[in-house]
């Protein structure tokens, strides 16, 4: 039966071979150093003790826009959002916390605090795609709910700081840090804030006008020149910390000098989305021009309530599996496997059989699928293998096999059933 997919396209001339603007299909040496920035990621954290946990990729739309007065660029003009059969509205997760923090509280899992999550996979945010933004992206992120004290702060970023240098990157990355403060700090700072902005109003971007009504934070965090110049006077966040938040936040940055993470207070910091509270970081990089924000996370200590699940502190960060994948230098090597080259057709059983226990017995195995002696090594050198295992019927009539060790030439004749001491 034809296709139906392909009938369809040859109806509209084949218009559509193509993948969806600012997605991408990730193979070869990019889905090898995205599958080692999670590996390196995975392992960090759970020395830590964290825990895997997988949600749904897309949830009701409430789960993301929680409240109207949401201003994030997250919620007012990046999500996924459609009908499905059953005229439910869903969404596709344009980030990861709020999934967790969902299943948090469907799954009731308050009794027993803290919960340490890690999570990996795909977001989706409709953005004007460029290098290191896409619409498809991967993040890999941490959450820990439970815990109030700084020493949460600590970890997380202490995690965040030992991931990215297993990673080899610690020396091109810097962690910027700021406070938020608590409630009555954040109430404080808004009125300076608001009071400032309204002197400026006619300097400030039409967006950064109409937050100024709704979230006026967000004004700090604009990427717009007019609004950066109005920023750069602007009343300074640290001055409004209240002697409760002025000490968590020492607390937090003791921490980081006790255990040597190299940071830099920016009180302009503020992160997109508008739950956070107390302490905001991101890990930059000087070497991704515009998208040099690697990694970024916070604490959100009112987003659990928010969510109908009780009082509960949390804090969490997430890293841009692309962005930090591009800063690999080196491709990502794989374990070097060993030829399987028959010469003759009367070997291939033999072959064939070779190449399966051998792959059992855990060796990587390229078993090459056509050609002559010279093709078939030709094939064994570009997949790097270190040794070859040539059956031909003469030495195999003797129960032998030629094995060439691929980096030296030499070779000699050994008996099959040594394949294995001789490859170790
Ligand atoms: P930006 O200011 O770059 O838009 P953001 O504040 O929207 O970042 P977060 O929501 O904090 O980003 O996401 C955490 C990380 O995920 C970012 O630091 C980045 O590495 C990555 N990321 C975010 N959006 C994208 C995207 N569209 N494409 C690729 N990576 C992304
Ligand atoms: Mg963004």
């Amino acid at each position: 039966m034809p296709c139906r997919f392909f009938l369809c396209l040859k109806e509209r001339k084949m218009a559509k071979v193509q993948s969806v603007r600012g997605t991408y299909d990730l193979y070869g040496t990019a889905k090898r150093k995205a599958k080692k920035v999670v590996k390196i990621a995975s392992e960090t954290v759970e020395k830590y003790g964290f825990e895997e946990i997988e949600t749904p990729i897309f949830e009701f739309t409430e789960v993301f826009a929680r409240n109207l007065g949401d201003t994030s660029d997250i919620v007012t003009k990046e999500m996924y959002t459609f009908q499905d059969r059953g005229g439910e509205s869903l969404t596709l997760r344009p980030e990861g916390t709020a999934g967790v923090v969902r299943s948090f509280v469907s799954e009731g899992m308050q009794q027993n605090l803290p919960v340490k999550f890690y999570y990996t996979g795909p977001m989706f945010r409709y953005e004007r795609p460029q290098k290191g933004r896409q619409r498809q992206f991967t993040q890999f992120g941490v959450e820990m709910l439970g815990v109030e004290t700084p020493q949460a702060d600590i970890e997380i970023i202490a995690m965040a700081y030992s991931f990215l240098k297993n990673l080899g990157l610690d020396q091109s990355i810097i962690v910027e840090i700021n406070s938020l403060g608590d409630q009555e700090s954040r109430d404080a700072y808004r009125s300076k804030l608001v009071a400032y902005l309204k002197e400026h109003f006619n300097e400030l971007s039409s967006e950064s006008k109409e937050r100024l009504e709704k979230n006026p934070l967000r004004v700090l965090d604009s990427k717009e020149e007019c609004d950066k110049a109005v920023v750069a006077n602007a009343p300074l966040y640290s001055d409004s910390l209240n002697e409760t938040s002025k000490k968590f936040f020492d607390d937090v940055l003791k921490g980081l000098d006790l255990l040597e993470i190299p940071y830099r207070v920016n009180n302009r910091l503020v992160r997109g989305l508008d739950y956070y509270s107390h302490t905001v970081f991101e890990l930059i990089t000087d070497k991704l021009g515009a998208q040099g924000t690697v990694l970024a996370g916070g604490r959100y200590d009112g987003l659990v309530a928010e969510m109908g699940g009780g009082d509960v502190p949390g804090i969490g960060w997430a890293c841009g599996v692309e962005r930090l994948s591009m800063l690999l230098d080196e491709d990502v090597e794989l374990p070097r496997p060993v030829a399987v080259i028959e010469v003759g057709e009367d070997v291939h059983d033999e072959a064939l059989k070779l190449a399966y226990d051998l792959r059992n017995t855990g060796y990587r195995v390229e078993h090459s699928y056509s050609g002559n002696l010279k093709k078939r090594m030709m094939k064994a050198n570009k997949a790097n293998a270190y040794a070859a295992l040539i059956l031909g019927s003469d030495e195999l009539s003797k129960g032998n096999v030629t094995f060439k060790n691929l980096d030296t030439g030499e070779q000699k004749e050994i008996s099959l059933k040594n394949v294995q001491k001789e490859l170790k």
